[in-house]
């Protein structure tokens, strides 16, 4: 199996939104035959359970607010390790291409002429959507879907194109939306959004701890700031949200969660 990774070389692995059945075959045939795996705090556990034992695991991070490595860092030991001839897995959180700063790390070992590939995976957005039985887009509702970030560097003003964004023929997938809650729902309302236009937060989407909360886009901060816990949480906003008979229907794995 060792042939999937050539030592000295590394493959950035999309570990999804956490549930390990939620991985690709072959992001979990890239984990069983890995020599280091470098992985983020947002990596499943049950997905790191897959790490055979006797593969060196290496945690680099990053928790929004609780960085444990910078990036610089990382890329050096991916750089390291690549170079000592390991073969290299690094397991980001969902798919490495959204959000995943997955160009910085291909960037260092391209530039040391390491050979590097992805693995995609499965995103946030799509797994809150499957938890709360929704579907992204709508014909003729919804025919846009916009992945954003609403993370800004500390001190920094959110720079998004709220007009754009206020579309309201769009879906808007907001990540790292949850400190900026407020902000988001008083800039697209002032940019012209629906004040009745249903969000959608998923926390620990596909994790034993999942919990999902429906609302509006005017009372997104007071829900955001009273329902959200600890975990990782997506804002998913428009009218492809709108509930209706859907709420009947809701992912068998948050029920027993919730048991
Ligand atoms: N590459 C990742 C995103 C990394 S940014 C992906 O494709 O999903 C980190 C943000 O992703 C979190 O702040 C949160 O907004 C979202 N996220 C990641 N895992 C999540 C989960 N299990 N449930 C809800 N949101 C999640």
């Amino acid at each position: 199996m060792n042939e999937l990774i050539r030592p000295g070389s590394v493959w950035l692995v999309g570990a999804g939104p956490g549930d390990p059945d939620l991985l690709t075959r072959k992001a979990e045939k890239l984990i069983r035959a890995a020599s280091t795996v470098f992985y983020d705090a947002l990596v499943g556990p049950g997905v790191l359970d897959l790490i055979p034992a006797g593969v060196k695991r290496v945690a680099v991070g990053k928790r929004s607010g609780r960085h444990s490595k910078d990036q610089p860092s990382i890329n050096r030991m991916l750089v390291d390790a690549a170079e000592a001839g390991e073969r290299v897995v690094r397991l980001k959180g969902g798919d490495p291409s959204i959000f995943g700063r997955a160009t910085e790390e291909m960037q260092a070992l391209v530039e040391r002429d390491i050979n590097v590939q992805i693995c995609p995976g499965i995103t946030a957005a799509s797994a809150a959507a499957a938890s709360v039985c929704s579907s992204l887009t709508l014909r003729g509702m919804a025919r846009k879907l916009t992945f954003v970030t609403a993370h800004a560097k500390a001190g920094d003003q959110l720079d998004l194109d709220w007009q754009s964004l206020a579309d309201p023929g769009a879906t808007i997938a907001v990540y790292m939306g949850k400190s900026s809650a407020a902000i988001v729902s008083r800039n697209l309302i002032a940019a012209g959004m629906a004040k009745d236009t249903p969000v959608t937060m998923v926390e620990n989407a596909s994790l034993a701890g999942e919990r999902v909360f429906h609302s509006r886009i005017d009372l997104l901060p007071l829900a955001a700031k009273t329902a959200l816990g600890d975990g990782p949480a997506i804002l998913l906003i428009g009218k492809a949200m709108q509930r209706g008979k859907l709420d009947q229907c809701v992912n068998p794995a948050r029920l027993e969660a919730l048991q």
